[in-house]
């Protein structure tokens, strides 16, 4: 694919700085999984954004990479905030995707035999598939607090308990959201679909701790094995799509010199300290804060259906928050790097110096270390937990941020195991109905979805291997394997 890749030591491959791109490029990668990313477009388009004004040290990409619109999944990109910009297709359409785990103090075997009845009450209280509905119902008013507001909207109309927002990236609120730009047309879309999961890879899934590798933070973290955990991904819904496209078209028309000196149109960014490069900001900021007012009230109401099937209270069973963390995000955040935009690992410690960096982090998951300010109180003398899931007939991962993460990836690993084939070759490849029957009865787990359509583009086999990517990034130390979990039922959009 025209790219030339160079073996810096184990896992990390270098793209060479040649032409006029502004950095080298990194991949973190085993050699089976660079074989399987070098399939599609990632390679390119990671090559691609090193264009981007301000990129700092490398454009990286995670062990899970795969192409997306314009900049990869699984991309990390650090550009500079005062002379570099600011790129929505490096951040994803879907605003502020990202996983939330919940504990619980169940064990599987007494879950064992309510499959069925809790994946049917899930499915029929937590609205899923594409458009309409969601848990609570909403005007405008409501939709402008919470963009505004975040998960503190959620507390104060009876959604939340303290305790969630001290357990969520950023205690569920970005304080630079300005609702005011985000575009009518989003708001519209996004004001029925507040506590809903969305269509297709989002899902809410009920699991078993398998394996626990580190017994003091599994602890700290509140796992053990056996135990039965609730994990749910889903984003911003139409309202974050709406947001992107918006500033996409805005900033491709109005940022056309900008655009004119980069490979890709799809990487169309805002120069820093532009009037779209701020407004950008606080609007894809308001789309983070509904995303996680959605992923609280699909949690809550999750504690209410088990209060159903099990016959207790949600504070008997201890359906507690264990982390909530984005992985389509950008953000300002301040890192020591080298002179040059080189990196500070890299130079005499002397000429480092901390800059403010538009952190974008697109299918990348925060994964900052122990001792970092950010790292919630709980968790602040092991690091954050990073939560990895897997597939609907896989395991999934919780990790803690690593040591080398500062170094090595502005704090960042993968956020999946990342597909390995497109939507149209799975639907060719499997049948929904089949994979459903073969996950029941050779496993069984027990998935509901509101087509077969969905089952068969998210077939276990259209992902890479989850070990494996977890693998490279405990290896790398940029995060540590906690815990393994593996699926019971599932609810698909
Ligand atoms: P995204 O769609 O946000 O890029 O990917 C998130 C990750 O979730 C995927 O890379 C995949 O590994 C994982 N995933 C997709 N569907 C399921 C599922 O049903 N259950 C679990 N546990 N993981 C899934
Ligand atoms: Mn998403
Ligand atoms: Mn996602």
């Amino acid at each position: 694919n025209g790219v030339t890749l160079e073996r810096v030591r184990e896992h990390v491959w270098e793209i060479t700085q040649e032409g006029e791109m502004r950095t080298p490029a990194r991949v973190l990668a085993s050699e089976a999984l660079l074989e399987e990313i070098s399939q599609d477009k990632t390679l390119e388009q990671l090559q691609n954004a090193t264009h981007l004004p301000g990129m700092t040290n490398y454009a990286i990409c995670m062990p899970d990479g795969h192409q997306g619109y314009g900049f990869p999944v699984g991309g990390v990109g650090a550009l500079d905030a005062e002379d570099g910009c600011i790129s929505p297709g490096a951040v994803g359409y879907d605003i502020n995707c990202g996983v939330r785990m919940m504990r619980t103090n169940l064990t599987y075997s007494e879950v064992k035999g309510h499959e069925e009845e809790l994946v049917d009450s899930l499915f029929a209280n937590i609205p899923s598939g594409l458009g309409g509905g969601g848990i609570v119902e909403t005007g405008i008013d409501d939709v402008e607090e919470i963009l505004a507001r975040g998960v503190d909207w959620a507390l104060e109309n009876g959604h939340a308990v303290e305790d969630d927002l001290l357990h969520c990236e950023d205690e569920g609120m970005r304080e630079e959201a300005d609702p005011s730009k985000v575009s009518q047309k989003a708001k519209d879309r996004g004001k029925n679909q507040i506590g809903s999961l969305g269509s297709g890879n989002h899902f809410l899934e009920v699991q078993r701790v398998t394996d626990v590798f580190d017994d003091e933070v599994g602890a700290a973290f509140g796992l053990e094995e056996d135990q039965i955990v609730v994990l749910i991904h889903c984003g911003s819904r139409g309202l974050g799509h709406q947001t992107c496209n918006d500033y996409l078209r805005k900033i491709e028309r109005q940022h056309q010199g900008l655009l004119s000196q980069l490979p890709d149109k799809e990487l169309a960014a805002a120069p820093a300290g532009s009037q779209l490069a701020e407004d950008y900001y606080g609007a894809m900021n308001a789309a983070i804060n509904f995303a996680w007012v959605n992923r609280q009230l699909i949690m809550h109401r999750t504690r209410r259906v088990f209060e159903r099937v099990f016959d207790r209270s949600w504070e008997e069973m201890e359906m507690d928050l264990l982390y909530d963390v984005a992985h389509n995000i950008a953000k300002k955040e301040t890192h020591t790097v080298g002179p040059d935009g080189r990196p500070a690992a890299e130079s005499d410690a002397t000429a480092n110096e901390e800059r403010e960096l538009f952190v974008h982090r697109k299918g990348a998951t925060r994964a900052f270390p122990k001792g970092h300010p950010e790292v919630p109180a709980a968790y602040r003398d092991v690091g954050q937990p990073v939560i990895i899931p897997g597939s609907m007939g896989a395991g999934s991962y919780v990790l803690r941020g690593g040591e080398a993460s500062m170094d090595l990836t502005f704090g960042s690993t993968a956020h999946g195991a990342g597909r390995l084939m497109s939507r149209t070759q799975a639907k060719n490849d499997y049948w929904g109905g089949d994979v459903q029957q073969e996950l029941e009865e050779q496993d069984q787990i027990y998935v509901k979805a509101q087509s077969g359509a969905t089952i068969a583009e998210e077939a276990p086999g259209v992902y890479k291997d989850v070990d494996e990517v977890v693998r490279v990034s405990d290896e790398l130390g940029i995060g540590d394997k906690v815990a393994r979990t593996f699926p019971v039922c599932n609810i698909k959009g």
